[in-house]
């Protein structure tokens, strides 16, 4: 089903996406506006294989064909019509819809279009489109690590062709992913529950408090049985990635308190520290 495919984004997610395509034995080509992340993203992935051989998780020959499945390119020179075509950039509905509005002219309309959006409606992102590419058009949201995480949840929109959903599914669950099918809601399934597991802690803190935070992290994690806690994954994720995410949910539902976002997580996002990608937000990471 899927031989060829085009990852727009070269950050966080775009670089997991690649990763974990390139490791099925499929042709990727990872693309981003910024030529630096470009080379930076191919790069990381190919760090990140070196280490999994020297834990003996891979071969270097697997390794080593992964990394010729993939290649870094620019907006200008992506090979035209792959099989599936997904974007990974900033979660911004206007942002977004403009690249697909131009990637719909380039494209053949075989071309499966697909978000990897936390939480924008897949109906808006694609009101643009030709009737045709609506129907081949879907949400695949991933969970970082994208190699390591299961969970890929699939949005189907108003005009997504029912087939497009059941070839995904079962394509990915060949695969070891484990696909949850969606509806078209604010947030999806994943998003729209994570919200209290950020809010709450952050309503609990109230402000930048190291101890709070720790303490917070350790009870959700060791006594709660989360895998990491809330200020820990808000990390991972991204601050500011996480605050958009917030962000949208919260106007999805009329601006309702529950959502809302929260004073600390502005105020990291003003100043820079968006978490382990910038080396510093609820953690310092800087060796
Ligand atoms: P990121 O900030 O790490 O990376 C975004 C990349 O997109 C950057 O390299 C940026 O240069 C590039 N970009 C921005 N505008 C572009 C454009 N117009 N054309 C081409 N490239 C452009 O962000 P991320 O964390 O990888 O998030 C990307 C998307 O994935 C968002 O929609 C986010 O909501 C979603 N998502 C994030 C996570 C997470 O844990 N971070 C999890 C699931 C889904």
């Amino acid at each position: 089903m899927l031989n060829k495919v085009l990852v727009v984004g070269a950050g966080t997610m775009g670089q997991g996406i690649a990763q974990w395509m390139a490791q099925q034995g499929i042709e990727v080509e990872l693309a981003d506006i910024r030529l630096e992340a470009i080379s930076k993203g191919v790069e990381s992935i190919n760090k990140s294989w070196k280490r999994l051989v020297e834990k003996g998780k891979f071969t270097a020959d697997e390794v080593l064909s992964w990394s010729a499945n993939l290649k870094g390119v620019d907006l200008e020179t992506f090979s035209p019509n792959p099989d599936l075509f997904i974007e990974a950039i900033a979660e911004d509905l206007d942002i977004k819809k403009g690249m697909f509005k131009d990637a719909d002219q380039m494209m053949n309309e075989k071309t499966i279009f697909a978000s990897n959006t936390s939480s924008l409606s897949i109906n808006k992102l694609c009101e643009d489109l030709s009737t045709a590419r609506k129907r081949r058009f879907v949400g695949l949201h991933f969970f970082n690590p994208v190699p390591i995480m299961k969970l890929v949840e699939i949005i189907q929109g108003n005009n997504t062709d029912q087939e497009i959903i059941d070839n995904l599914k079962s394509w990915f669950e060949e695969r070891g992913k484990v696909p949850a099918l969606c509806q078209d809601s604010p947030g999806f399934i994943v998003n729209r529950m994570a919200r209290n597991f950020y809010g709450e802690p952050l309503r609990i803190v109230q402000d930048f408090n190291r101890k709070k935070i720790t303490s917070t992290d350790t009870i959700l994690r060791e006594v709660g049985g989360f895998k990491m806690g809330p200020f820990e994954l808000l990390d991972l994720i991204g601050i500011d990635v996480n605050l958009s995410v917030t962000r949208s949910v919260w106007e999805a539902f009329k601006k309702a308190p529950r959502f809302a976002p929260h004073k600390l997580q502005e105020g990291m996002v003003n100043l820079g520290l968006l978490g382990k990608k910038t080396g510093e937000g609820y953690y310092n990471y800087e060796k």
